[in-house]
C-alpha cells in the first residue's frame, strides 16, 4: 500500500446517507449529495446514489465529468455559479446549475438552444451571508428577464447560508426564502418546484422547526461525509465521523532533544517558531506535509502528539510509544483536511469495503 493514503471506509458513508435521507425525507425534503470535497469520487458518489440520492452537486465541471465517466447515475447539479467563459461546458455536462448574474443566464440560453437541451436554473437568494445570490429587491426584475429566456427552466430558488459570512440558517431566514418563493409564484403564475434551503448547517434548523415551509431540498457534503453539522461542527447523533482516515508512515524515529539548538533565524514559513523545553524525547517523523494537507487539521488517533511541520514532513512527539520506521500513524480529520488530502496526488486513496 502506498504512503500517505486516505482510508476511505464506504459503509460509512452508505450509513450516513441512508441515515440522512430518511431523516429530511421524513419531512419532505430531499437531499442532494455534494461530492466537491471527494472530488468527486466516483466510488464515494456511486455509493451517495446507492443509498437514496438522486441528484448530485458538485462546484466544479471536472468533477462532475469524472463522475459521469466512471458511469455515475444521477442527475447533476452545478453548484458553483457559472464562470460566463464556461457556458458552453455548463450547458454539455451538467443537468441543473444554481445561478445569479442575468449575463451568464443569457449565454447559458444560448448554449442550451445551440445543443437542444433544457437546462435547469435554481436562482440564488442572498439572505445576508455575502457569497453568492440576488439581493431579494432585485428577484423580480431577474425573473421576468429569465422566464423569456429559451432553453432555460427556472425550476426553483436557493440560498446558501453559513459558509463565507457564518450567518446562520435560522427559521427566519428559511421563513424568508419560503415567502420570497410564493410570492414569486403569485406574481408571475409559474410553480417553483425546489426550494433549496441550504447545506450541512441547516441540520439545527430542521430539528428544532415543526414546520420546515417551502423548503424541500437540502445540498449536503460534509454531514453525509463526515457525519457533522456545521454551526459548531458537533457529531450528528447516530452518524459516523470518521468514515476517512489518513495513514502517513513513520520515516525516521529517534531521541533528541525538544529544543532546537544553535542560533535561531526564520523556518521554511517565514516564522520564528517557539519551543518548550521538555528535555529529551522520542521524536518520530512522518512522510507528510503541509504540501499535502495543513496539519493543524489532523488529530493523532493515537497517543501522539503534533510538534512541528515542513512541506514533506511532520514531526511527532511520540511520547511513550516506541514508534519504529516503516510503521504506521493514523489520524483523524476535518472538512478542510478532507478536501486537501482528496486535492492532494501525493496521497493515495483506498477504498475499505
Ligand atoms: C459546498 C456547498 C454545499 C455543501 O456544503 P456542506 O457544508 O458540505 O454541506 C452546499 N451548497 C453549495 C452551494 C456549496 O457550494
Amino acid at each position: 500500500m502506498t504512503n500517505p493514503r486516505i482510508e476511505i471506509n464506504l459503509k460509512k458513508i452508505a450509513h450516513n446517507t441512508k441515515t440522512l435521507v430518511e431523516l429530511y425525507g421524513s419531512k419532505g425534503i430531499a437531499v442532494v449529495g455534494v461530492t466537491k470535497a471527494v472530488c468527486g469520487y466516483p466510488e464515494i458518489a456511486s455509493v451517495l446514489v446507492e443509498n437514496g440520492i438522486t441528484t448530485l452537486g458538485d462546484s466544479r465541471l471536472s468533477n462532475i465529468s469524472r463522475m459521469q465517466k466512471a458511469g455515475v447515475k444521477a442527475r447533476f447539479l452545478l453548484l458553483r455559479s457559472p464562470m460566463l467563459s464556461q457556458a458552453e461546458e455548463v450547458i454539455n455536462t451538467a443537468d441543473c446549475s444554481l445561478n445569479s448574474e442575468i449575463s451568464v443566464l443569457k449565454s447559458l440560453s444560448k448554449f442550451a438552444l445551440q445543443l437542444g437541451v433544457i437546462h435547469c436554473v435554481i436562482l440564488m437568494v442572498e439572505l445576508g451571508d455575502l457569497r453568492e445570490g440576488l439581493m431579494p429587491d432585485n428577484l423580480h426584475k431577474t425573473i421576468a428577464q429569465i422566464l423569456e429566456l429559451k432553453g432555460l427552466e427556472l425550476v426553483g430558488l436557493g440560498t446558501n447560508l453559513a459558509c463565507m459570512g457564518g450567518i446562520i440558517p435560522d427559521e427566519s431566514k428559511m421563513n424568508q426564502l419560503s415567502s420570497i418563493a410564493t410570492t414569486i409564484e403569485e406574481k408571475f403564475g409559474i410553480v417553483l418546484k425546489i426550494i433549496s434551503g441550504g447545506n450541512s448547517a441547516n441540520y439545527r434548523w430542521f430539528m428544532h422547526n415543526a414546520g420546515i415551509g417551502r423548503v424541500n431540498s437540502l445540498r449536503l457534503g460534509e454531514s453525509l461525509l463526515l457525519g457533522r453539522e456545521t454551526l459548531h461542527r458537533k457529531p450528528i447523533p447516530g452518524l459516523f465521523t470518521d468514515a476517512f482516515t489518513l495513514i502517513t508512515e513513520v520515516i525516521e524515529a529517534q531521541i533528541k532533544p525538544s529544543l532546537p539548538f544553535g542560533d535561531t533565524g526564520q523556518n521554511a514559513f517565514g516564522n520564528k517558531p517557539l519551543f518548550e523545553d521538555k528535555g529529551f524525547m522520542r521524536r518520530a517523523l512522518v512522510g507528510i506535509g503541509q504540501q499535502d494537507v495543513m496539519t493543524s487539521d489532523l488529530k493523532p488517533l493515537s497517543n501522539v502528539e503534533i510538534l512541528s511541520a515542513s512541506s514533506d514532513h511532520v514531526a511527532l512527539n511520540a511520547r511513550a510509544t516506541k514508534l519504529k520506521v516503516g510503521q504506521e500513524v493514523r489520524f483523524g480529520i476535518n472538512y478542510s483536511a478532507l478536501l486537501s488530502l482528496m486535492t492532494s496526488p501525493y496521497v493515495s486513496k483506498s477504498i475499505i469495503e
